[in-house]
């Protein structure tokens, strides 16, 4: 059997990057705001803006932090209630918590997608704003959220974290909502070690999120096209010091022009290893929603007819014996994406049978875009026979 691939590892960053380091670290201009102008951060957030096809972009330290600082630009009260996917990482409750409000938690359905029957009963209940998470990359379905939020005036702020080059429509992931968030952590699509960004149109968000970001003084004025709508709120805001830095913009900037390269490859990997597991009577892959054009970097998909715990547990066994780290959401200890885990929600935890049940057999497995054809066979046929194994083991005792 070949060596089992490594999906761990990321890929080298971009050669161009070294002049730039170079000269940072030489020069020792590391924070973004010292050069009178053109800092590489601010040069980021115009190439990001354009590159994204939005009017402004804030440079901050994580997605959580661009979150945070969405919820804050939106001036909500404290202890608004915020609607949330209930499948999605433990940042995005964190980033409502951190912000003062109420997370509230819509179902999310076996695709993985918001359930938009929950997701409109529960707009209803006296929510202030939404942070749509595309969890994974799967896009939830966007014309219906973003048709119901419009009808009750509600802001919705998208959760791209790992959504970077999904299209809806073919417009870019993050530009449908109010706010769009995106992560420069290493998992992501651009790998900074960390790192986030913020993107909006509206010039009134963008400039409380560059004040409140860090911005203090008169350090706004190193921010293109928003001088009226930040004279009006100098001095109004707290600042809450989540700036990116020098060093983390050289590394991100040639990456831009990685990440067509990447979407493309990282789609044709996911869709291959699909085709391969949905031809396996025990494995799901969902199928995209039709305006949807995704950027996977993993691949999810559903156990069928794994009718205990047990049997989940065991396919996670069979295909770490054959190399292959597989995760069942629900079933791996204290799971960040599994929602009873979010304990630091204030009451009681919601029942949510549809989003608990999708955790429970949902699987989980890293598809980075470097992979060969080789090694995602070996992907595919070790998750195909470790369901095999565990659902028709009389079968493979006579076969082979
Ligand atoms: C990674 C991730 C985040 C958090 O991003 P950080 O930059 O690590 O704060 C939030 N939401 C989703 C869906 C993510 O995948």
């Amino acid at each position: 059997m070949p060596l089992a691939p490594n999906v761990y590892d990321a890929e080298p960053i971009p050669d161009a990057a070294r002049a730039e380091i170079e000269r940072l670290l030489r020069s020792g201009d590391l924070f973004r705001y010292t050069a009178p102008a053109d800092a590489p951060v601010t040069l980021l957030e115009r190439e990001f803006a354009d590159f994204m096809g939005a009017r402004y972009a804030v440079a901050v330290s994580s997605c959580s932090a661009a979150l945070f600082l969405s919820l804050k630009a939106l001036d909500l009260p404290r202890g608004a209630r915020v609607l949330i996917p209930a499948f999605t990482f433990a940042a995005v409750p964190s980033a409502v918590v951190h912000a003062d409000c109420q997370p509230v938690l819509a179902e999310v359905g076996a695709n993985y997608r918001l359930d938009i029957d929950d997701f409109a009963a529960k707009l209803e209940d006296d929510i202030s704003a939404v942070i749509i998470s595309h969890m994974r990359g799967h896009t939830s379905d966007m014309d219906a959220i973003m048709a119901l939020c419009a009808e009750r005036d509600i802001p919705v702020i998208e959760d791209a974290a790992h959504s970077l080059g999904t299209l809806w429509h073919g417009r870019n992931i993050g530009t449908l909502g109010a706010i769009g968030c995106f992560s420069f952590q290493s998992y992501k699509l651009v790998n900074a070690g960390e790192g986030g960004i913020l993107i909006t149109d509206d010039p009134e968000l963008a400039a409380r999120a560059v004040i409140m970001s860090g911005a203090y003084e008169h350090n706004w004025k190193k921010h293109d096209g928003l001088q009226d709508s930040f004279a009006r709120w100098q001095n109004k805001l707290p600042l809450y010091n989540m700036r990116m830095q020098n060093l983390s913009a050289a590394v991100i900037r040639p990456q831009l022009a990685e990440v067509e390269r990447r979407v493309n490859h990282g789609r044709a990997n996911h869709d291959y290893v699909a085709e391969k597991l949905n031809a396996c009577a025990f494995l799901d892959v969902p199928p995209p929603l039709p305006p949807e054009s995704r950027a996977p970097d993993s691949i999810q998909f559903n156990l069928v007819g794994f009718d205990s715990d047990d049997e989940a547990l065991a396919f996670q066994e069979e295909a770490k014996a054959r190399g292959v780290s597989v995760q069942v959401f629900g079933l791996s200890r204290d799971n960040a994406r599994a929602f009873w885990n979010w304990q630091f929600i204030e009451g009681p935890l919601p029942e949510l049978p549809k989003t608990r049940a999708m955790l429970m057999r949902a699987c989980d497995t890293r598809l980075p875009a470097r992979l060969t054809r080789a090694e995602l066979d070996h992907i595919a046929g070790a998750v195909v026979d470790a369901a095999e194994a565990v659902k028709t083991p009389e079968m493979r005792a006579y076969g082979t």
